[in-house]
This record gives structure tokens, C-alpha cells and sequence, in this order.
């Protein structure tokens, strides 16, 4: 499947997307990226989407990085050190800007308490994390969980009008628009009797 304009996969211990744009993005860093970042944009704190971040922080030392306050716990968990280069993400009220993708950030607490999305809705791209994959959806069954959001998580993300969903795992994918409801056939109508 073809990558949507100036975006880069590179598969490490997790998926890692790199934005080549004016702003130079990384989306997740489960793979050690060795060019200039100026953003990272974290979908949850699990260890394999956190590993290579020290290094690619260390490398660009203004690099930005923002994530959903809620994974903080994770992330000490996963002996990442915050400082004032962290940034909180706010759903809906965080945009963020790459040049050609503006980005909103979508909350999906379920396969972590803090898990986000990001969505591009004029360039109909959508990062999903792990939330759901070309296969399934993303893991519930961890302290970090909410189980009773997943459903919710999912509805929410393959609603948005997306061309191509890039996940945390695996393949990139297509969601497959909605079938229309197939029409009821109409029975032949009786007569009302009187
Ligand atoms: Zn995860």
C-alpha cells in the first residue's frame, strides 16, 4: 500500500513513522531514527513505543514530545525521564503541525488509560497506535487497561473518514466504508380490511 505523501515507516520494536516535512515528525519511537526531529508525538508509554526515545532525544536536544499526561506513571515505569521537553496533549484542543498535516488528537483510553490517536482529517490520515490493526484490535487485558472502553475506542476511530490507517503494528490498512444497509424488501402489502 502506498505511504501517504512525505510519510515514512520504519518498523522497529514497534511501528515508527517519520513526518519529512517542514516539521520533522516522529510518530512513536520504537525505532532508533537516526535524522533531525523536531517532534515526537507518542500514541501510549508501552516500552516498545518508548525504547529508542532517550537516543533520539539525546541526538536533538530540542525535540519536542508530547503525550497524553495520563501515560506519564507508563513512562517512569519504563524509566523514561521526563523534562521540560515533554508537552501534554489535550484531545480536541492540541493541533499540531508538520507543514502539509495538521494533526487533532483523538482520546481512545482502552488499550492504555492514556492511549490518543492522531488524525488528519483533510489529508484523511489516521494514526491509530494500538488501538486497532489491519487485524484486530489493540490488547485490554493489562494492568494499564480500561477493557470497557475498547468498544467505544474502536467505534470511534473506524468512524473517522480515513484513506489509510497507520498503525502501531503491522500493516497499514483501509477501512472499508460502511456497506449501505441493505434495503428491506418490501413485502407485498395486504389489503387493510375494513
Ligand atoms: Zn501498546
Amino acid at each position: 500500500m502506498d505511504m501517504p505523501e512525505k510519510i515514512k515507516l520504519f518498523v522497529g520494536e514497534c511501528n515508527t513513522y517519520f513526518i519529512d516535512d517542514n516539521v520533522k515528525v516522529l510518530i512513536d519511537a520504537g525505532f532508533d531514527y537516526p535524522g533531525k526531529v523536531d517532534m515526537i508525538l507518542l500514541t501510549h508509554g508501552h516500552p516498545d513505543h518508548v525504547k529508542f526515545l532517550k537516543p533520539i532525544m539525546d541526538r536533538n536536544p530540542k525535540c519536542a514530545v508530547f503525550m497524553n499526561i495520563k501515560e506519564v506513571e507508563l513512562l517512569i515505569r519504563n524509566k523514561v525521564v521526563i523534562d521540560d521537553r515533554f508537552k501534554a496533549l489535550y484531545e480536541g484542543k492540541t493541533k499540531l503541525n508538520s507543514g502539509k498535516y495538521n494533526f487533532e488528537v483523538i482520546d481512545v483510553p482502552a488499550h492504555t488509560k492514556g492511549s490518543v490517536a492522531f488524525y488528519d482529517e483533510a489529508n484523511k490520515v489516521l494514526f491509530s497506535g494500538d488501538t486497532i490493526f489491519k487485524d484486530g484490535v489493540g490488547r485490554t487485558d493489562l494492568p494499564e487497561s480500561i477493557p470497557d472502553f475498547i468498544d467505544t475506542a474502536v467505534t470511534l476511530l473506524m468512524g473517522l473518514e480515513s484513506d489509510i490507517v497507520l498503525p502501531g503494528h503491522g500493516e497499514p490498512f483501509v477501512v472499508e466504508a460502511p456497506s449501505e444497509a441493505p434495503v428491506a424488501e418490501d413485502k407485498p402489502k395486504k389489503k387493510a380490511k375494513k
